[in-house]
């Protein structure tokens, strides 16, 4: 088994992170993926985050029917902030011990893994499958010598490097950072949180049925 682990806000879940998800899961083999909304995001501010139930229950509405993506309500449940590596644990210890886990997360996170909680631990513990995300600056191609390989070489460690027959990050001792190029949808939940603001639609950017549960419950206004 190969699961991908995706954590976020989703506030709200849009089509970029949809998208995504299933481009990843393609690609690379995935038999399954956790959706993980954080209840608390510590690199956030909690203003203008909707309840975690609403965000919960928004992406339960947008993956109804795809059933290898799974809403995974394990940081909801846990007191205070959500860190990304107590989730890692988490699902290292409840399933069993021969799925392959991969983190998900696109360069924009992935730029910010330096502020986590114990981020070289996750070095050590799962490979990553890094999305393109458009619009950030250093989305340019992840290769030799551009800003994602200084990223890497100088934040984690000197010994990776690109392996042009992996077609990935490798390293002698940690796991491997790979590259997912996936359809460039730039969407993002601040902009359709704006949108909503305006008084303007934000249908085809979101499922119709979280667009219903976001004007049902007068989320974002
Ligand atoms: P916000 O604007 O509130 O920050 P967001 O759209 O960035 O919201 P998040 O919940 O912050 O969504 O993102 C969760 C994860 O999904 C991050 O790893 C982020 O890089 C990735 N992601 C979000 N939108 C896209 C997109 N359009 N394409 C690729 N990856 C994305
Ligand atoms: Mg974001």
């Amino acid at each position: 088994m190969r699961i991908g682990l995706f954590g976020g806000t989703f506030n709200p879940i849009h089509y970029g992170h949809l998208r995504a998800s299933l481009e990843v899961k393609e690609e690379f083999g995935l038999d399954k993926i956790y959706l993980i909304p954080s209840a608390i995001p510590p690199h956030k501010s909690p203003r203008g985050v909707v309840d975690a139930k609403d965000r919960f229950h928004m992406i339960q509405l947008a993956i109804s029917d795809q059933s290898d993506f799974i809403v995974s309500d394990v940081e909801l449940d846990r007191p205070g902030p959500s860190y990304s590596i107590d989730t890692v644990h988490h699902f290292q210890k409840i399933l069993p011990k021969d799925p392959r886990f991969y983190l998900i997360l696109g360069t924009d996170a992935f730029y910010e893994i330096d502020t986590w909680k114990a981020y070289k631990d996750f070095f050590d513990l799962v490979p990553m499958i890094i999305m393109l995300r458009p619009g950030d600056r250093f989305s340019m191609a992840p290769k030799r010598h551009s800003y994602f390989e200084t990223f890497l070489k100088t934040k984690i460690s000197e010994k990776y490097s690109y392996s042009e027959d992996l077609s990935c990050f490798i390293h002698p001792e940690k796991q491997s950072i790979f590259i997912a190029y996936i359809t460039s949808l730039d969407i993002s939940s601040t902009h359709i949180r704006d949108l909503i603001g305006r008084g303007k639609s934000i249908r085809y950017l979101v499922p119709d049925s979280v667009a219903d549960y976001i004007v049902t419950k007068g989320l974002y206004l």
